[in-house]
């Protein structure tokens, strides 16, 4: 077998394509080597080889040992240098390198090789003493550390008391002599804490660094990593060594990292910081401060450093052109880590970067615009989850900020709302229609409901990563994490910032772009849905082939998804609109009557409210497709429940309460959810539907009168599971069409479908469908008819579910393609059978979820509906789907 691929001297035995071979870095290098870039020569140790380390108990084979003895040998012959030698050595880095990046891998290894007589040789050979010694101490910290385990603030302690005694400010101040004196004291404290002397034989060295690359592969942070995305443990990681180059050779070398384009904005200029005489990770552990690449981020900086461009002009514009080819050659934006050695310049690493959603966009764009891309390529390069942080306010930039204290940037867009510090309150001020953000210390996972429903998410502690953090992103909410100089003291209700102390109630402004917290509420801008963003999705648009609607039932929520593109309302839930207001009384009124001439006379006084509702959704919808769901949670969930309630509202009523408990009790279910609802409702009283269609179809001959423009109502029936109930409830309808049309005489075109979301239905679709001209997914009840689990208790186990690896996700946020997946399929096939062109849509939350978004077009679905800030998500998730 062939475990070892080299690279150097102007050409590689791999390429770019290897990359599940070599790893992303490793790739990536013998790529450039390929293109003829200069890359210090090296081998990669294929990633199988890591798998076949595991197979053989944590051994390494005799094959591999001598064809990296070989890989070394090329080496050598390059260089001109000897591993090991004692006149001019060879130094080597050893790198981990997996096929994606991976955090929790091994951290690299830079000169090896070096011992108490190859640090001589390297002074001697660079004629710099210093730098040979300097060299020394990086080795002995850096693999003691990562190697032989022993925590790097050991070295750093004693390095820390040395430069305090000699007077010195920085790491480079240091002289050979001093730096001998700190190598003697890094080696006592190895024996001392480990026991075992460092090892001074190179090829020890080396085979321990290795053997700690693919041990790295299963320690318990890479584990976690590879669980939390999906990486399967068989991979295994590549083990690059590379011949060294120093960027701390004095004053004409330095290290660094760059981006190809600013990966904040995405514009096209190059972005990056360097270190004078560094080696490197000195420049991203903030040991000293970073200085620009390019002269004109020098001056937007403002710092006085110069910039590489001044300081090593030769070697900044080698850079810069290096920089475009790569860029040309991978056709996306590059993250590029470098070294120059006394002038010259060394590539060490090239990847595509990571880039805000913004910056993503923008070089999307440019790139295509500048025909580097193709459009679709550009569409398709997007994450569509991420657009989610484009698509919330701003402060206006002009407005007057009033700052309080500030934290981490956590999750992006600014929020305005009253305090609340625990998460029932954010979710009953959510019920009532205010306005909160959530103020914890911390947030964890029993918050979910209330990070929910708050506007923002405010924590004074955690990082980026932290629960708030992640959890806020996920669900599109400003985030402000980790606000250290704010005191959140949640038992007495204060918030305490230096200069103000706040209480429950009071309005603050999180800005999660900034970090930033403010006083009061601020102006903000609407996201810019023009610019690039337009452009992207225009194209999206061009590619995909379902249509994308929303789910929607007040006019806000309305015109928010079409300013979001959508084409159509899959689903308006008429429920909702039984809340608003005082007609929640009448509501009640209607399900109190003790007869049919009762509800009937409370339905008349309901009839012109909900005709207004869909006029104006009609309107807003301008002859888009619009799906009415008649009504379908169970009739009990608009009644009183405490007695306090049932003492309110059997005043409002005029009714005694003791008649209203008792009414209330009637109508208790012992599993509502699978009780008196949907379909059901109807049935057992027609009367609600007839005047809901006739709210309907009124509203349809008002649109088309006032706008001109034809309205096609689309009139979902909920939760059937027989042909039967849809034919009862459509017959209804159909009665109350016709008198509609006589006494209009305008004739109004509708479609009478079903939801699909009962297991029974998805079978007998092909039955259902002779009655149906629609088939409309609910796959938030079918997700809870198909597992039998109830969504409103599922967050009790479904966590330790996941915990325990039961299951792998939330089936009710992902789709749960084989089992619900498959009910959909049966569906869409049986009923396509039968009735040819039926027409297809998932309405639940799964909707905007860019992974069932694929499913659906692998299905044949012809539309989406989702919530209306998912809208855009949906558009972009359906044509990558269909590119
Ligand atoms: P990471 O994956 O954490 O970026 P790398 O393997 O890229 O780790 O190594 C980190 C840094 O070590 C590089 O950016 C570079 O500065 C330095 N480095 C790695 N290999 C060499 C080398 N052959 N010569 C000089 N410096 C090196
Ligand atoms: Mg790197
Ligand atoms: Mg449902």
């Amino acid at each position: 077998t062939k475990w070892v691929y080299t690279f150097g001297g102007g050409e590689a035995e791999g390429s770019a394509g290897d990359r599940d071979h070599l790893g992303g870095k490793g790739a990536n290098l013998a790529e450039m080597c390929n293109l003829g870039l200069p890359v210090p020569p090296g081998l990669t140790i294929i990633t199988d080889a890591c798998a076949r380390y595991y197979d053989d108990g944590r051994a390494i084979s005799e094959e591999l040992r001598s064809q990296v003895k070989a890989g070394i040998e090329k080496m050598e012959a390059i260089t001109g240098r000897r591993f090991g030698d004692t006149q001019h050595p060879l130094l080597l880095s050893v790198r981990s390198g997996a096929r994606a990046s991976m955090p929790g891998m091994m951290d690299t290894v830079l000169n090896l090789g070096l011992n108490d007589h190859t640090v001589e040789a390297l002074g001697h050979d660079a004629g710099d003493a210093r730098f040979a010694w300097d060299s020394y101490r990086r080795f002995i910290q850096m693999y003691a550390d990562v190697v032989m385990g022993l925590d790097h603030e050991v070295f750093e302690e004693i390095l820390e008391d040395e430069k305090g005694r000699l007077g010195h400010e920085n790491d480079t101040e240091l002289s050979a002599v001093e730096w001998q004196h700190v190598i003697s004291l890094y080696k006592r404290v190895i024996e001392e804490e480990l026991g075992e002397a460092f090892p001074q034989d190179p090829e020890v060295q080396l085979w321990g660094a290795i053997g700690a690359v693919f041990a790295s592969w299963m320690n318990p942070r890479a584990i976690t990593y590879r669980h939390l995305h999906n990486i399967p443990a068989g991979w295994g990681t590549a083990v690059n060594v590379q011949a060294m180059v120093f960027g701390n050779l004095g004053n004409t070398s330095a290290t660094g990292v760059a981006f190809t384009r600013n990966p904040s904005t995405g514009e096209n200029e190059l972005y990056g910081e360097f270190l004078v005489n560094a080696q490197g990770e000195d420049v991203v552990a903030g040991i000293r401060t970073p200085q620009n690449i390019t002269e004109a981020a020098r001056i937007a900086s403002g710092s006085d450093k110069p910039s590489l461009e001044k300081l090593m002009p030769e070697a900044f514009e080698e850079f810069k052109a290096i920089c475009n080819k790569l860029e040309a050659h991978y056709r996306d934006m590059q993250d590029l880590e470098f070294t120059i050695e006394r002038g010259k310049l060394w590539m060490l690493q090239t990847r595509s970067g990571k880039r805000t959603a913004k910056a993503a966009l923008k070089i999307a764009v440019d790139m295509a615009e500048a025909k580097m891309i193709t459009k679709e390529q550009a569409v398709a390069r997007i994450d569509a989850a991420s657009l989610d942080q484009l698509l919330h306010p701003t402060i206006d930039p002009h407005a007057r900020r009033d700052i309080i204290g500030s934290g981490l940037p956590a999750s992006p867009g600014a929020a305005t709302g009253e305090i609340v510090f625990t998460s029932e309150e954010a979710v009953m001020a959510q019920k009532e229609g205010r306005k909160v953000i959530l103020v914890r210390v911390e947030t964890s996972p029993e918050d979910i409901h209330g990070m929910h429903a708050a506007q923002g998410i405010l924590t004074s502690r955690g990082g980026m990563t932290s629960h708030a953090a992640v959890v806020a992103r996920g669900m599109g909410i400003p985030c402000v994490s980790g606000a250290g100089n704010l005191r959140v003291d949640a038992r007495n209700e204060l918030l305490l910032a230096p200069a103000i102390t706040l209480k429950k109630g009071d309005v603050i402004t999180i800005d999660g772009s900034s970090g930033q917290v403010l006083k009061g509420e601020i102006p903000m801008l609407q996201p810019e849905l023009s610019g690039d963003f337009g452009k992207i999705m225009a194209w999206a648009d061009a590619s995909r082939r379902m249509t994308v609607r929303t789910n929607a039932e007040t006019p806000a929520d309305a015109r928010a998804a079409r300013s979001f593109g959508a084409e159509g309302i899959g689903l308006c839930r008429t429920e909702h609109m039984f809340f608003e207001g005082d007609r929640i009384n009448v509501m009640r009124e209607m399900i109190l009557a003790s007869d049919e001439a009762g509800r009937r006379a409370s339905l008349a006084k309901l009839l012109p409210m909900q005709r207004s509702d869909f006029t104006e959704l009609f309107e807003i919808m301008h002859g888009l497709p619009v799906t009415i769901r008649l009504l379908d949670p169970p009739l009990h969930e608009f009644l009183p429940k405490t007695e306090e309630e049932i003492a309110d509202v059997s005043a409002v009523l005029d009714l005694k309460p003791s008649e209203l408990r008792e009414r209330v009790e009637e109508l208790h279910e012992f599993n509502p959810m699978l009780g008196h609802r949907g379909c059901r409702l109807a049935i057992s009283y027609p009367e609600i539907a007839e005047m809901q269609a006739r709210a309907i179809f009124e509203a349809a001959v008002q649109a088309a009168r006032e706008t001109g423009a034809a309205v096609v109502p689309e009139i979902m029936v909920p939760l059937v599971g027989l042909k039967s109930e849809l034919d009862y409830v459509k017959a209804c309808i159909d009665a109350v069409a016709r008198e509609v049309i006589g006494e209009s005489g305008i004739d109004i075109e509708y479609l009478v479908g079903t939801m699909i979301e009962l297991p029974r239905a998805a079978l007998r679709a092909h039955v259902i469908a002779e009655s149906a001209d629609f088939f409309s997914f609910g796959t938030n009840d079918l997700t809870q008819t198909t597992f039998g689990i109830s969504r409103d208790d599922a967050a009790q186990f479904l966590n330790t579910y996941i915990q325990k690896g039961i299951v792998e996700k939330d089936p009710f946020v992902s789709l749960d393609f084989d089992g619900v997946g498959e009910l959909i399929q049966i569906a869409a096939e049986r009923g396509r059978r039968s009735k040819n062109g039926l027409k297809l849509g998932i309405c639940g939350e799964h909707g905007g979820d860019p992974e069932s978004i694929r499913f659906c077009e692998e299905t044949g679905l012809d539309y989406v509906s989702c919530s209306p800030f998912r809208v855009p998500i949906a558009r972009l998730a359906a044509a990558q789907a269909a590119i």
